[in-house]
């Protein structure tokens, strides 16, 4: 099972791969984990990106992708993968294509307003960190954090003109992609606007249903 995970900030797609990995004893693989990795363990490759990244560069297609190459390679692909983060342009989906052979590629929607309400919805204690949510996890006092009585705020990235334009730039990056996977019968698409607090069970089912009928 080689599944490619699509889908924009907010949609919940980390824990639906997460819950999807444990389903069919497959792995995760999250490009900013294998970035991390690579630049721990001070690989060739960790080694150029950390230089880039140091000198405020983008770290260009060829070594995420060598990345990703030597990471699929590896014995715990064998069962299969759920990539998430990568690819994300056009030349990354194909020097995939040439290494491995995907199954899908899964498109994770929801209603704009149901992530606009998710991502702008969250609060930060200032005193100790802990997050809440005004509709998904609100605390007993509004504004004030349960567990230390600090204030709760909005994070700067958290405010909705911010993340309409994170949701803008998503969108106008990933839609070459999706037409990509669409015009090779490899995108499937499911929309969740559902709560997973709520109900997760019934999401899942529709996520399997999805993968065991591809
Ligand atoms: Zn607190």
């Amino acid at each position: 099972m080689k599944i490619i995970a699509l889908g924009s900030p907010g949609v919940g797609k980390g824990t639906y791969a997460k819950l999807i990995v444990e389903k069919y004893g497959i792995i995760t693989i999250s490009s900013g984990d294998l970035f991390r990795e690579n630049i721990k363990n001070e690989t060739e490759l960790g080694k150029k990106a950390k230089e880039l990244i140091d000198a405020g560069h983008l770290v260009p297609d060829e070594i995420t992708i060598e990345m990703m190459k030597e990471r699929l390679s590896r014995e715990d692909t064998q069962k299969g993968f759920v990539l998430d983060g990568f690819p994300r342009t056009i030349p990354q989906a194909e020097a995939l294509a040439e290494f491995v052979e995907v199954d899908m590629a899964i498109n994770f929607k929801a209603d704009k307003e149901i992530i606009m309400q998710r991502l702008t919805g969250r609060r930060t204690c200032k005193k100790c960190a802990a997050t809440f949510h005004m509709v998904n996890l609100p605390p007993q006092v509004e504004g004030v954090c349960d567990k230390c009585e600090g204030e709760l705020i909005q994070r700067s990235d958290e405010l909705p003109e911010v993340i309409e334009e994170r949701l803008k730039v998503y969108e106008e990056q990933t839609a070459p992609l999706i037409d990509y996977y669409k015009e090779k019968g490899l995108l499937r698409e499911l929309t969740i606007n559902e709560d997973m607090g709520k109900y997760k069970d019934q999401i899942m089912e529709k996520v399997f249903t999805a993968i065991d009928n591809n």
